[in-house]
């Protein structure tokens, strides 16, 4: 057992990361190539709607998003080496996820255990995405979300999490996404209020009042237990109240 480097709470032996900010990271990865079709869209120069025997816009065009344009950009290759450097204000997707890719296809032995203790055999001498394009964005996320299990045994896991997650972050400023939040309808077997949550990014859902957290096992099991009950008081009171009435 050690502890998670971002939420600090337990996570498996030699990992950096717990299993539910490793399910987060997978996430982010997944979301930057599903906002992509904004991004580009926030690129484009609003032309409006034609008008009418008008010879031009009523308004000037909308100037393109140049926080896109840095996203979307070609730039330089993220220095990892130097993540604090005066370059990591705006590391555009591409090379961010490339130089991620390249430096962890350096830093993996041709054998290696994953955090399910299966034996892994890669002869990897440089990043080569299989799907996508080869050299696009989706390949990229797909190859290092393939990678996740291993990048949570290093310690540089810590530093990919936070810059995938600043990345992110700066995605989501142009794109106005977040990810889908859903409220449980069971109460909290922590607490007891109506506050549980389950967040399309996070591998828990979460109590918003006391932070407990359970997976969607332990709560499907939780809400087949208390719910029953809850309908029959829910009806008791119904009909106390029709009789009253
Ligand atoms: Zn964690
Ligand atoms: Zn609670």
């Amino acid at each position: 057992m050690s502890t998670c480097t971002i939420c600090h709470t337990t996570a498996p032996a030699d990992a950096y990361l717990c299993d539910g900010c490793a399910h987060g990271l997978r996430a982010r990865l997944r979301q930057i190539v599903t906002d992509l079709p904004l991004l580009r869209a926030a690129l484009r120069p609003d032309t409006g709607p034609a008008q009418r025997g008008g010879s031009g816009r009523a308004h000037s065009p909308l100037p393109v998003d140049v926080r896109a344009l840095d996203l979307l950009g070609p730039g330089h290759p993220v220095p990892i080496e130097d993540p604090h450097g005066d370059q990591t204000g705006g590391i555009p997707i591409g090379p961010l996820l490339k130089g991620w890719a390249r430096y962890l296809a350096a830093d993996v032995p041709a054998v290696w255990i994953d955090g399910h203790g299966t034996m892994r055999i890669d002869r990897c001498t440089d990043a080569q995405p299989r799907t996508g394009t080869g050299t696009g964005t989706a390949a990229w996320s797909a190859f290092l979300q393939a990678y996740v299990p291993y990048a949570v045994t290093r310690p540089w896991a810590e530093e990919f999490y936070h810059q995938v997650a600043d990345l992110v972050a700066r995605i989501e400023r142009v794109t106005h996404t977040r990810p889908r939040r859903t409220p449980k309808d069971a109460p909290c077997p922590g607490c007891s209020a109506f506050a549980l949550v389950e967040h399309e990014d996070q591998l828990h859902i979460r109590c918003e009042a006391c932070g407990h957290r359970l997976t969607p096992d332990a709560y499907a099991a939780h809400r087949a237990e208390v719910m029953p009950a809850l309908a029959a008081v829910a009806l008791r009171i119904v009909a106390a109240q029709q009789r009253a009435a």
